[in-house]
Order: structure tokens, then sequence, then C-alpha cells
């Protein structure tokens, strides 16, 4: 068999992946007619793909390289680790120091006292791991009835049976028979689709109290815990209203109901503090981090748990864990990746010098005809294109048309932005200059101008 190395014709390598790759959330007649774009290399904010084009990533990857791309240290720490200890589990009393140093780090920048952290391979089995805590938890505490967990619609916690349960993504619930048992939804705070004439802090408070009614209608004694991402960000990078975390927080203090703050995307710097959390004033029993954890470089989740939910756990034995929780290098990688990050003042510049000015920027395209709004939050930001601003009107079914449209210019422009229905997302790397901020509003104004032509 040939080699297959990036010197092979990008038509052939796209034929091979068609042929022989799935792919996550793809359609496989798509790929085969169209093709996946073959990315070959990657530094800084920029891609390279297999035809030399030089694509400026509006999405640090999946949310994820919150460095930036190519950072030599962490490819050194990882050989370094591979070299000497490429692998053990830290499972029946044994453990090594690069899981030993990242929890203790994760200990120190978490905030309160979430203090005791689980290892996981990703976010989805860091969340399943949540479910069986939470459960666990009040089964030790003597309340075995407390089970059910409350999310939001449009959440979104993973791909696993147990984090798309959590999810409230609909297309995936219907796939597979979800949600799995003892898992509910509320409606999530998304005043600018949902909000119709309600003034929007108003509109925080109702969403938020949906909580305390569903919390009611099962029953405190039957619910476990509430989890939400601090900003939903799959679902459209919606901001709550003001109003709305307090109120959650307030209701989860009421009924006892454990919080569990899902990080994956929010945490290490990318609303301008290390944890979405401290951006909000959450306080949550549990967090679940991934993604920026390494910047995408390995991979790697966990679950940071409050003293309290960590000393009921550790009373008996936790029959859960995966081979690859607090794999050496992957831990060793994270590891380096928090200390570039603290070191190089990089989450200080997302919350006082490059997020304000992005946030700026961002919302100057309010001033495009297609675009209805913007929202932002440090470097994660949505515009939702809108065929009547003053209406807060949606494109004729099915949603999304104008969406891809908008996505497909962006990419011909050598732009990474996503969409998500009508809403067009960006989460670029927290690396990200002023200049390159520029590039990729221009981009993305050029790409909006082409969509508006293109509905004429
Ligand atoms: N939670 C949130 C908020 C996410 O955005 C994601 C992934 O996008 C996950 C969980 C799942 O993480 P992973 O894809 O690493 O399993």
């Amino acid at each position: 068999m040939t080699a297959i190395t990036n010197h092979l014709p990008t038509a052939e390598l796209q034929r091979l992946d068609a042929a022989h790759h799935m792919h996550p959330f793809t359609h496989g007649q798509e790929l085969r007619d169209k093709g996946a774009r073959v990315i070959t290399r990657a530094k800084g904010v920029w891609l390279t793909d297999s035809e030399g084009e030089e694509i400026l990533d509006g999405m640090a990857g999946l949310w994820c390289v919150n460095l930036g791309y190519g950072r030599e240290e962490l490819a050194e720490v990882a050989a370094r680790q591979m070299r000497e200890l490429p692998f053990y589990n830290t499972f029946f009393q044994t453990t090594h120091v690069p899981a030993i140093a990242l929890a203790a780090r994760l200990a120190e920048l978490a905030p309160g006292d979430l203090n005791h952290v689980f290892f996981a391979g990703s976010g989805s089995e860091a969340n399943d791991t949540n479910i069986r805590i939470v459960r666990q938890y009040w089964a030790e505490k003597g309340k075995p009835s407390k089970k059910v967990i409350i999310s939001r619609q449009n959440a979104y916690h993973g791909s696993t049976m147990g984090g798309a349960s959590l999810g409230g993504m609909s297309g995936m619930h219907a796939q597979g028979g979800l949600p799995i048992a003892d898992i509910t939804h509320i409606d999530q705070p998304h005043w600018w689709a949902e909000g119709g004439d309600s003034d929007p802090q108003e509109f925080g408070l109702a969403r938020a109290r949906q909580l305390e009614e569903k919390i009611l209608e099962l029953g405190e004694d039957n619910v476990a815990a509430f989890i939400a991402e601090p900003v939903q960000g799959a679902g459209g990078v919606v901001i709550a209203p003001d109003s709305y975390w307090p109120e959650i927080q307030r209701i989860c203090d009421k009924y006892e109901i454990l919080l569990i703050a899902d990080e994956v995307i929010c945490g290490f710097g990318r609303t301008g503090n290390w944890f979405g959390c401290q951006t909000l004033n959450i306080r949550p029993d549990i967090m679940t981090i991934a993604k920026g954890l390494s910047s995408g470089y390995q991979p790697i989740g966990g679950s940071i748990l409050s003293d309290e939910v960590a000393r009921v756990i550790e009373g008996h034995e936790f029959n859960h864990g995966y081979t690859y929780s607090g794999h050496p290098v992957a831990c060793a990688v994270a590891l380096e990746n928090l200390r570039i990050l603290d070191e190089e003042g990089i989450v200080t510049r997302v919350r006082e010098e490059t997020g304000p000015y992005l946030k700026e920027k961002w919302e100057g395209l309010c001033d495009h005809p297609l675009v209805g709004e913007a929202n932002i939050i440090g470097m994660m930001g949505s515009i939702v294109l809108t065929p009547d601003k003053d209406s807060r009107a949606a494109f004729a079914a099915p949603e999304g048309t104008v969406g891809l449209i908008c996505r497909e210019r962006c990419f011909a422009n050598n732009l990474v932005m996503r969409h998500v229905g009508d809403r067009m997302i960006i989460s670029p790397s927290l690396v990200i200059s002023r200049d390159e901020i520029d590039t990729l509003i221009e981009r993305a104004r050029l790409s909006l101008d082409e969509t508006y032509d293109r509905l004429k």
C-alpha cells in the first residue's frame, strides 16, 4: 500500500478519508460528495490545508486550543514524559507525579473549596463521572431517592450516553433513545430566540424559576443536581441575562441541589477568568473540565469536586475509573499548558486587553443588515442572522440554511467560523493578537456581505 502522507494529492486523501474514516457529526454522503478539508499544519491561530491555504481558525479547533497551535514546550514535555513514564494507571493505590502535580495545581486554580480532581479522558467521560458522583453522594448521605439531574434544552454536555442525555440537543436525543432515565430538562435562558416581548431580565428570572418549578414538581427528595454551562457554547454562545445565575444559585442553595458547572468550554481563560463561574459569580459543587485544560494537545478531562462532595464520595470505594484517568503524558502536557497560560498572563490579557478589543469589533458587526445582535464574553461570541432586526424574526425554515451559506462563505474566505442554526459563532485561541482580530472581523464582514448578496 502507498504510504499515506501529506504528499498525496488532496483528492486522493479525501477519497481515502470518505472511504474509511467515519467523522463525528457528519453526513456520509456529503463527505463523499464534497470531501473534507485536509488540515496539515498549524501555528498560532493559523491552520494550513493540503492546498497550502492559510486559514484563520476562529474556533480554536473545537473551542479548545486556548494557547494556540505549535507550542514547542508542550511537544517537549510530552516527549520527555513518554520517555520517562509513558503510562501508568491511577487505580488501586498507585499514582505518579504528573497526576499529583496537575491535581494540586487545579485545586489551586479552582475557586472556593473545589479541591479534588477525578480525571477522565474527555468532557463527555467527565460528565458521565458526574452522574455517578452525584447519585453516589446522595446515596451515601442516606437519600438514595435523590437521583434526577436537571439540565437545559439546547445544552451540550457530550456524546456518551450520559453526556448526550444531560445535553438538551433534540437531534442527539432522537438517535439511540435518549435521554437515559432520571435526566430531565428545563428551557434555556435564550432571550433572542425565545423571549418574545418580555424584558430580558424578567425573562432570565422566569427561566431560572423553571428550575424551582421542576424541583417542586419532582419533589426535592428526588432531585440530585442541576447541570449547566456558565455560557452555553455549542448551543450558539447563549449568554443568559444577568438576572439568571443569581436566581439559579439561590434555588440550588435553598433546595440543597448540587450545582454542576460544565466548564469544558468556559474554563481556562475563555471568559477572561480561569473559570466561567468566576466571571458569572456561580458557586458550583462540581466543575467539569476538558478542552482548554491541555489546549487540546492531549485528550484529558476531569471533574473537580468540593471538599464536602469529595469527603462523602471517599467514604467508600468509588467503583469507577477509566484506564486513562490521570494519563501521565496528558497530565504533564496540561500542567505545562497551565504554566504558560499563567506565566504569559494570557488569561489577564483576555480580560483586560484582547477581550475588550474583540468585543468592540464584534459588536460593530451589528451595523450589518443581516446581523440582529452580537453576544460576546471574553473569547467566545455569537451573532444572529435575521431578515428583520426589529421583530427578531427568524429566516424561513429550515433553520440554519442561511447560517450554512455564511459558514461556507467564511470557509471560502479562509476563516473558520461555525454556525448553529442561523447564529454564527467564534471562539478563537486566547493568544489571538489585535491584528489577527482585525483580520477575523474583515473576513467575517466579507462573508456576511457575500451571504447577503446570495439572499437577494
Ligand atoms: N461539555 C461541554 C460544555 C462541551 O462543549 C463539550 C464538547 O464540546 C463536552 C462537554 C464534551 O467534551 P468532549 O467532546 O471532550 O467529550
